[in-house]
């Protein structure tokens, strides 16, 4: 397998976006990450290499999307959607669960997947991988009433997966979804049990490792198979 790997990340200024960047730059790929806000981007404009461009975009705002996929020169191997949001843990009648925040909630992890993909997906190589970052909070069976919200829109991003995996099939592009861990970042908090390095080391690996018969699956951080 060729070093020399494009990859194409959202979220890429914190938590495990950020990581994902560093761990691809360390294995020699060329690193596409964005972010939306300049002010909260710092640690990711300061890296300093030409392995890595940067650019601005809001992955619920569609003339961004397509801003940066018509800037776009290099092919991709990998398109990573890792930006997501969760608006708080809370249960049905918490604030969390007003209108507002719920279709925030679906707009930026359900509804900007499809659309960073629709936009991007022009730019893919043949058998390039589309990876989704998922969360076995998505899990159907499960006992737990908070999150609700969250939970259905990480549900919502494996089912998506599944339909694009199937739209991408003849042209043996793999595509799938990750849980990356409990990651001690600003979502998931200072008591998860994995750091944001931890996870993205992982994950990467799972990445390069996968193959077009794991098209349409879900997967732990370290390349195990999860149920939906
Ligand atoms: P963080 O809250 O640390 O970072 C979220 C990232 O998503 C930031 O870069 C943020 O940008 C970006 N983002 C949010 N909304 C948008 C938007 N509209 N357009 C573009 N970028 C956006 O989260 P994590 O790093 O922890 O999470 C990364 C992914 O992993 C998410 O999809 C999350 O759901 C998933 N996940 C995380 C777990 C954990 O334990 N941490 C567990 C399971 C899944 P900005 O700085 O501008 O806000």
């Amino acid at each position: 397998m060729s070093d020399f790997k494009n990859i194409f990340i959202t979220g890429a200024n914190r938590g495990i976006g950020i990581e994902l960047v560093k761990e691809s730059l360390s294995k020699n790929f060329s690193v596409i990450g964005t972010f939306r806000n300049k002010q909260k981007s710092e640690d990711l404009l300061n890296i300093n290499t030409k392995q890595l461009k940067v650019f601005e975009m809001n992955v619920i705002n569609e003339t961004s999307i397509i801003r940066v996929s018509n800037n776009i020169k290099s092919s991709l191997d990998y398109l990573i959607c890792n930006a997501g949001i969760n608006n708080g843990f809370g249960n049905l009648f918490d604030n969390d669960h007003s209108h507002k925040k719920m279709l925030d909630v679906l707009n930026v992890n359900v509804i900007g997947c499809i659309l960073t993909i629709k936009h991007l997906s022009k730019h893919l190589n043949a058998n390039a991988k589309v990876i989704l970052i998922s969360s076995v909070l998505g899990a159907q069976e499960h006992n737990g009433s908070n999150a609700t919200i969250y939970r259905a829109s990480k549900a919502a991003v494996n089912n998506i997966m599944v339909s694009i995996s199937e739209e991408f099939r003849d042209k043996k592009i793999t595509v799938a979804s990750f849980h990356p861990g409990w990651v001690r970042t600003d979502m998931g908090g200072s008591n998860a049990t994995m750091s944001s390095k931890e996870s993205a080391v992982a994950l990467i690996k799972s990445f390069e490792s996968l193959k077009f018969n794991n098209t349409g699956k879900f997967f732990n951080y370290d390349g195990t198979l999860m149920n939906f």
